[in-house]
């Protein structure tokens, strides 16, 4: 009934001969068998990575070359913007864009987010697709249950999987979704060279929040919308964003100080960062990514906890002296 955790690193050779198992940096049973359920989920080939930021690091450096450019929406994940500045002095250029509308022309890859994070926006897919470079979606916040961008035209769709696919808040995955084979090849070559891989228990751990995405997706969507709807009347919450969908969600208080009251007088939501898991995270993002936000941007990713729990939650903390 569960899937067996293998965790070799070699098998050996039927009749002399590498077998479809050989050596675990190329590929390993539980591995195979998470891809699988996950290919089926968004409609492509999925591959795994060591974490979301090793399968950024993977199409970039697979799919792209020294002098290469690409469209980054200006409010994706910030780690990413991060990332392509870091591979500046190999040769990669980026752009920042608003993906609301179309992507410059001239860039090899167009990266967007949806929704971004934290600021909740979605991307034009229709003005993506309608451009020549490849387009990546980080479909993090989305998740299959939400969106499959592949059926709006993207070539690539991203998953920190550490996030609602996984769902616990204890494994670091990443994921890459491809439309076309010879993407996954040259990503599954790629990932063996540089061993940027997936360990068996990680790949293991995913397979069994996968049994629960659905559900858990469902109901954080509900709290969420619950939840956002009452920020955005009460009088301390200047602005809240939130796509509709989905378990995250942001919203502003007046300034830096007083988010940060906010984000410590939780009891129930924990004050930490990262997203999707069954218990609510909150923090001010301002710490991380300085003035891309507001300092009184508080995003809140919502967990499984009662909705009106939550809520008694936030109002005490946003009602701090
Ligand atoms: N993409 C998004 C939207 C994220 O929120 C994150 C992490 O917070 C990442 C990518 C990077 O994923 P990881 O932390 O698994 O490397």
């Amino acid at each position: 009934m569960e899937p067996p955790l293998d965790r070799s690193t070699t098998w050996p050779y039927v009749d002399g001969e590498p077998g479809p198992f050989h050596y675990a940096r190329n590929a390993h049973p539980v591995g195979v068998e998470a891809e699988q359920r996950l290919g089926e989920l968004d409609g492509g080939e999925a591959l795994l990575f060591s974490s979301g930021m090793g399968a950024t690091t993977a199409v970039v450096l697979a799919l792209l070359s020294p002098g290469s450019t690409v469209a980054l929406a200006h409010d994706a994940y910030y780690g990413t913007g991060v990332l392509l500045s870091e591979l500046e002095r190999w040769g990669l250029r980026h752009e920042l864009y608003d993906q609301t509308g179309p992507p410059p022309a001239g860039a090899d890859l167009v990266w967007i987010e949806a929704p971004s994070n934290p600021l909740l926006t979605m991307p034009d897919f229709e003005a993506a697709a309608a451009h020549p470079g490849l387009v990546v979606c980080d479909a993090t916040a989305a998740t299959p249950v939400h969106l499959r961008p592949l059926e709006h035209g993207c070539d690539l769709v991203l998953h920190s999987a550490t996030k609602y696919l996984a769902g616990h808040h204890d494994v670091l995955l990443g994921a890459v979704v491809c439309r076309n084979r010879e993407h996954a090849e040259r990503l599954r070559e790629l990932r063996t060279r540089t061993g940027i891989v997936a360990a068996p228990d990680a790949a293991w751990l995913l397979l069994r929040g996968l049994k629960t995405l659905e559900l858990r997706v469902a109901r954080q969507s509900e709290t969420a919308a619950t939840l956002a709807a009452r920020l955005g009347e009460h009088e301390a919450v200047l602005v809240v964003r939130y796509p509709g969908f989905g378990g995250l969600l942001s919203f502003d208080v007046a300034g830096g100080e007083e988010a940060r009251r906010v984000e410590t007088s939780t009891r129930l939501i924990v004050n930490a960062t990262s997203l999707g898991g069954v218990a609510s995270t909150m923090e001010t993002r301002h710490r991380w990514e300085g003035d891309r936000v507001p300092p009184g941007l508080l995003r809140l990713a919502v967990g499984l906890e009662a909705p009106e729990d939550l809520w008694s939650d936030l109002q005490q903390a946003l009602e701090q002296p």
